[in-house]
């Protein structure tokens, strides 16, 4: 049985050792960082940097406190992400957001460079065969999986295992592009996108939303160019199935946990904790240009060294949480016992991909709540 350390964000007394703040201190300290880092070694803090429009994301200030702890255990942190819209555009959305070197108090950096080309293509499995996995990541020794848990339109649930996967993976790789891109995750090839002109109403939002201006509207047809790297946001935002991307879910919950265990393998064993924030928890991913409010109260914070535990922890509390009235969740009238997050997003099979990392041996779905009530020793 793995442990799971818990911070709830309920706090029960004013004062600042039972803050949320004070808790996830008090974790670190127990949780003991300083077995994953080594003197002066770098340290990858991996978040999601948002989107302009999607301010959900983890607050700065959270991020800071995990970057001194592991400046105070000897190591070096930055905090990084991986391509999502062209690079100086997707820095300065995380500057937006609050996450700059002044706040945190680290370097923030692409892992996958100033192009999203900087890669290590490695041998994955079946459903992938090879994958390319973000320079930084690969040559980092050591990492913070730093995840924001929420719905995600494609995987159902996302959180540390598609931080890891997605996340991690390089945008377009610098010799074979998107066949071993992200876009591979998303989507089988090019082939898998589609448009039909009966189904749509013109409204342009797949235009609107698409990072790599790939959509045009030319003699009344949406027409897609060679730039396209398979993100499927189009897909995602297109109101009535026009635009769509096929895909077998099975077979795409299985491709994110090949890409999880194709970068897992380059840390050594137990160089990489997972700290999962389950704050604002929103229907979709924090990639799209607006967000929603939450379909769930707002949880805490847990912490582990076993990601299937914390994943199997988080996407139970999601799932036996009561719908939020007036959100997503109440829209789509999920009841209290549903599983909720697939109750939404319909057809998705999160479990597999938690399931499927258990098989390949990075944990186990037994854990132990540890909870952590206040910062002990201020
Ligand atoms: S979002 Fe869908 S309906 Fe709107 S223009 Fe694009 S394909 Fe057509
Ligand atoms: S999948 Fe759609 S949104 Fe993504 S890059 Fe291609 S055309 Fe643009």
């Amino acid at each position: 049985m793995s442990e799971v350390y818990f911070a709830s964000a309920r706090s029960r007394k004013w004062n600042y050792v039972y803050s949320l703040h004070a808790k996830l201190i008090e974790i670190l300290k127990r949780i003991k960082i300083d077995t994953i880092i080594n003197k002066d070694e770098y340290v990858a803090i991996k978040t999601h940097f948002g989107s302009d429009g999607s301010f959900r994301v983890i607050r700065p200030y959270f991020l800071k406190l995990i970057s001194d702890k592991v400046k105070d255990s000897g190591g070096i942190p930055f905090v990084t992400d991986t391509r999502r819209i062209k690079t100086l555009e997707y820095l300065n959305v995380a500057h937006i957001n609050g996450i700059s070197h002044g706040n945190i108090g680290a370097p923030i950096i692409m892992a996958d460079g100033l192009y999203g080309k900087d890669a290590v293509v490695v041998k994955s499995g079946p459903i992938l065969d090879r994958i390319a996995i973000a320079s930084a990541i690969y040559d980092v020794p050591s990492m913070i999986v730093v995840s924001h848990c929420k719905g995600h339109i494609q995987s159902g649930y996302a959180g540390a295992i598609k931080n890891v996967s997605m996340g991690c993976v390089c945008s377009d790789e610098r010799f074979e592009g998107k066949k071993v891109s992200r876009g591979r995750l998303h989507a089988v090839d090019e082939r898998s996108i589609g448009w039909n002109k009966s189904l749509c109403d013109f409204c342009e939002q797949c235009i609107l939303v698409c990072p790599t201006q790939s959509l045009h509207n030319i003699d009344g047809k949406i027409v897609r160019d060679e730039t396209c790297w398979m993100c499927l946001r189009c897909t995602r935002v297109c109101p009535t199935g026009a635009m769509y991307g096929t895909m077998s879910q099975k077979e795409f919950q299985l491709g994110i946990a090949e890409a999880a265990k194709a970068v897992l393998e380059t840390f050594d064993k137990g160089k990489v904790l997972y700290i999962n924030f389950l704050l604002d928890i929103q229907p979709e991913c924090d990639c799209m240009p607006t967000c929603d409010v939450p379909v769930v109260q707002d949880y805490g914070i847990l912490v582990s060294y076993d990601i299937v535990a914390i994943e199997q922890a988080s996407l139970d509390y999601i799932n036996k949480a009561i719908p939020l009235p007036g959100s997503y969740a109440s829209d789509k009238e999920v009841s209290k016992g549903n599983s909720l997050l697939t109750a939404i997003h319909e057809g998705t099979m999160p479990q597999l991909a938690i399931d499927k990392m258990e098989e390949y041996g990075f944990g186990t779905k037994k854990y132990r709540i540890i909870e952590i009530e206040k910062l002990e020793n201020k």
